[in-house]
């Protein structure tokens, strides 16, 4: 990929900036396309035509954004060979609301194919490396996101989130990634894989920086009806009241859960690998712990809480996913957007065959089993289960943390809950990484915040091995600024980790 520097840019960076992308990108591989002359720029308010101070905190800060989310003229192939071609004729609200603020989108990240995937590696289009370790993924699926913030090419970017795409890279990374709750981001622009479950969520370099551009792209849009304001009740994203009590969820007791249900059933090579899966790696643990103690020092309460629906979380998942996207993809026919073959015999070969070169194997996995439940007569057996699941965890978060629509008035047990985000640091390519399979057990403690509709945050707890290793956050809906104040004490007192060559050039 060229590092394109023919025009002027469209924001102000120090010369050896664009030298310092094109050596790292080589290595690591995190965009699609980079073009930091491109971005249309708004005439809006925030934009000082006479150069002289920035208006807001964003202005003139380059951010990349995934490549399922729409940047007018850019690139947005989701990830997919079926979609490589297609240019973005309309720009996303959420992009649209930074370009206001005077941040300028410079490119379009790698992605596993339309975010299904925890790796990158499932992106039809290039690999993207682990800026720590060129060796190992960077995880996904908003990978190249979280690898372009971790080595400094951007200060922040955008990903999407549908069962731990922004928090499970931002970790695997040592970025911060937040998941804003369902609704609070509009996804006008976003590609859809599982509208229930996603939202567009923030990859940055600082915990200061994800609540400033948080501030810039929620709110209701009238353009997506699932859109809203916070309601009312809800803490507001600055200072909101101090946060005093965090409940713990023990990997150990969710680790003996899924054993006990997995054994409960009927055995078998799969099911062994789920529960193996769902156990934390050593450097994880120990990670957990740190932050456990570290949390206890800064002064918060700390108690241990169970989520007892938490053990069926992915077999909903990955039921309700599938649903949806086996639904959401039926449009990619080869007549309205994207690749068509030369010739085909009649419209049904036409779609045949652009969906036969077009989508990747876990894509048509993901199809195939999400047509699967949705079978007449069979809905029964797993969508409605997979959703009476869904409103399990749910009432077993809003017992927590209280409800989402603030009614109850009352204090809930607890401010936020500290989870981890995944049991393994990034791993490697080849026979010792994890199997496609195990890497959807793995997502049991990412995809019940997507669930359940609530805010989730990642972020770096300490590296372990040489790799950074975060932990997560889950809160009550629209309580967002109670999450980054608690990773923000946090990080005050172990500042992000960066892989080594890092270099800041943003402020
Ligand atoms: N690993 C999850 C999956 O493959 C995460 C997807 C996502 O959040 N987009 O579905």
């Amino acid at each position: 990929m060229k590092i394109q520097s023919e025009e002027p840019m469209s924001f102000k960076a120090p010369q050896d900036y664009l030298p310092y992308v094109a050596e790292w990108e080589e290595k690591i591989g995190a965009f699609i396309e980079f073009d930091p002359c491109r971005a249309a720029l708004p005439e809006s308010p925030a934009r000082r035509a006479d150069g002289g101070p920035p208006r807001t905190n964003l202005e003139g800060l380059p951010f990349a954004v995934k490549d399922n989310i729409a940047v007018r003229g850019f690139s947005l192939s989701c990830g997919s060979r079926l979609l490589e071609q297609l240019r973005a004729p309309y720009t996303a609200t959420a992009v649209e609301k930074l370009l206001e603020s005077g941040a300028v989108p410079v490119g379009k990240t790698n992605q596993d194919e339309f975010g299904m995937g925890s790796s990158t590696d499932n992106s039809g289009i290039k690999r993207t490396n682990n800026p720590w370790d060129p060796e190992r993924v960077p995880g996904g699926s908003s990978g190249g996101s979280a690898a372009a913030v971790a080595a400094g090419l951007v200060p922040f970017a955008l990903g999407s989130d549908t069962g731990g795409s922004v928090r499970q890279p931002a970790a695997f990374c040592g970025v911060v990634g937040l998941k804003p709750s369902y609704g609070a981001v509009s996804r006008y622009g976003l590609v859809a894989y599982a509208s229930s479950l996603e939202g567009i969520g923030i990859l940055s370099d600082s915990v200061r920086r994800c609540r400033e551009v948080f501030g810039v792209i929620r709110g209701a849009d009238p353009l997506d009806q699932t859109s809203r304001d916070a309601p009312e009740g809800a803490p507001p994203l600055s200072k909101p009241p101090r946060a005093q009590t965090i409940g713990v969820l023990s990997p150990e007791a969710v680790a003996r859960a899924v054993a006990e249900m997995v054994n409960g059933e009927t055995g078998g090579s799969a099911l062994e690998t789920a529960a193996q899966a769902a156990e934390l790696e050593p450097e994880v643990r120990r990670a957990f712990e740190a932050a456990r103690a570290g949390f206890v020092k800064l002064g918060y309460t700390l108690n241990e809480v169970e989520l007892p629906s938490l053990k069926y979380g992915v077999p909903a998942y990955y039921t309700i996913a599938t649903a949806e996207a086996s639904a959401n993809l039926a449009r990619f026919d080869g007549v309205r957007y994207g690749a068509r073959p030369e010739w085909a015999e009649n419209p049904g070969d036409l779609i045949d065959k652009t969906r036969e070169a077009g989508f990747g194997p876990e894509v048509k996995l993901r199809i195939l089993l999400g047509t699967f439940v949705l079978r007449s007569g069979f809905q029964d057996r797993y969508y409605l289960r997979a959703q009476r699941i869904r409103a399990g965890i749910r009432r077993d978060f809003e017992a927590l943390l209280g409800d989402g629509e603030y009614r109850d008035g009352g204090k809930p047990p607890c401010d936020a809950i500290l989870l981890p985000v995944f049991p393994t640091r990034a791993f490697g390519r080849g026979a010792a990484s994890l199997s496609p399979f195990a890497q959807k057990a793995a997502d049991l403690y990412t995809c019940c915040a997507n669930l359940a509709g609530l805010p989730a945050l990642s972020f770096p707890a300490s590296v372990e091995g040489g790799l950074p290793a975060g932990v997560q956050l889950i809160g009550r809906a629209f309580a967002e600024g109670t999450l980054l104040d608690i990773a923000g004490d946090w990080e005050q007192e172990h500042p992000a980790p960066h892989p080594s060559g890092y270099r800041s050039f943003w402020s």
